[in-house]
């Protein structure tokens, strides 16, 4: 049984964030609900006064203004899989909101959700780091920046303070000769917990290479991780298409990420997981981003 809440429905920004200085750590803010209402229900919620940020039109769209894409926190995924800003300029969150849940989950749950809970399985986390974004967080005292890689602190804690939310985040839009993509593995096709998930980011040169790459992974440590001495071997790949060659860049990841064995799946798997992602992600990226050329 659900323990009783005081629950206020905030109308706009401002009476949001006077909600949230009023009620400081006795209360919990609530979106799309996809993640609260399953933690109500099995009696995870110690606070007792809910604020609901679901009515607050200011939170939830998607614009880009002089080469920056710009997501309220109150996007929810299907508006994200659909946008075709995102799609054009950050295919990458695109991609990972398309592979949130089932189509119920995606018309209810937002964003700002999904990286408010930190969760190291989170699937729009490592696409949002690899497009290098930066969360807006608001309180009545004003609005503070903080790049995503710096937002979780420990698995479901953030640097959130109680009288402050989530209210954007932004990106530099991609355009030619960037390309970024996601792939995730879970124990179904759909309606899944990511057993693991990958997200990257490459910069191509005239010459075909990759001159700069970010990549990302989850659910293999306590928060997202940068796979930074992978990124650098995808650097060093030859300018030719070959399987062998991505698929042995991929294999740096298997060194870098130190995943746990839990429930869901063993550390082995989850770092053969992270390779095979990577690889298959990254081949497939490359061999239509050439095909362009
Ligand atoms: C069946 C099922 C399948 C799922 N599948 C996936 C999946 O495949 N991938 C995945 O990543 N997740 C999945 N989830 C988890 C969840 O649906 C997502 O994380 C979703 O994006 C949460 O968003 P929400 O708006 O529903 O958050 P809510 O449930 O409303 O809130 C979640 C948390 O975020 C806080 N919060 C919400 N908005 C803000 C804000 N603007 N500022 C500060 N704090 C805020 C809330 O206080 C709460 O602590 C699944 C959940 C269920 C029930």
């Amino acid at each position: 049984m659900i323990k009783e809440l005081e629950y206020h429905a905030a109308h706009d920004l401002k009476e949001a964030l006077e909600l949230a200085e009023q009620f400081g750590p006795r209360k919990r803010f609530l979106s799309g609900g996809t993640d609260m209402t399953v933690r109500l229900k099995e009696g995870l919620v110690k606070e007792d006064i809910i604020v609901d940020l679901s009515h607050v039109a200011e939170l939830r769209f998607v614009r880009e203004e002089s080469g920056v894409v710009h997501v309220g926190a109150g996007a929810t995924h299907a508006d994200l899989s659909a946008s075709p800003i995102v799609r054009q300029h950050g295919l990458a969150l695109a991609l990972a909101a398309s592979r949130v849940g089932g189509p119920q989950i995606r018309n209810m749950g937002t964003i700002g959700g999904n990286v408010a809970n930190a969760s190291p399985a989170g699937d729009t986390i490592p696409a949002l780091i690899v497009l290098d974004a930066v969360v807006s967080i608001t309180s009545r005292t004003g609005t503070r920046e903080v790049p995503i890689i710096d937002f979780f602190t420990g698995p479901g804690r953030s640097v959130l303070a109680a009288e402050e939310l989530v209210t954007e985040f932004h990106f530099p839009a991609t355009g030619p000769g960037e390309l970024s993509a996601f792939g995730k593995l879970g124990a179904r096709q759909a309606m899944t917990i990511s057993t693991a998930n990958v997200a990257f980011y490459f910069r191509i040169g005239g010459d075909r290479r990759i001159v700069e790459a970010r990549i990302a992974f989850g659910s293999v440590a306590p928060t997202v991780v940068r796979a930074h001495k992978t990124e650098q071997m995808f650097c060093q790949l030859p300018p030719l298409l070959s399987w062998d060659a991505i698929r042995g860049a991929a294999q740096m990841a298997w060194k870098e990420v130190a995943p746990i064995d839990d429930l869901r799946a063993t550390a082995v798997y989850r770092k053969e997981a992270v390779v095979g992602l990577l690889a298959e992600a990254a081949y497939e990226a490359l061999a239509s981003c050439w095909h362009e050329r």
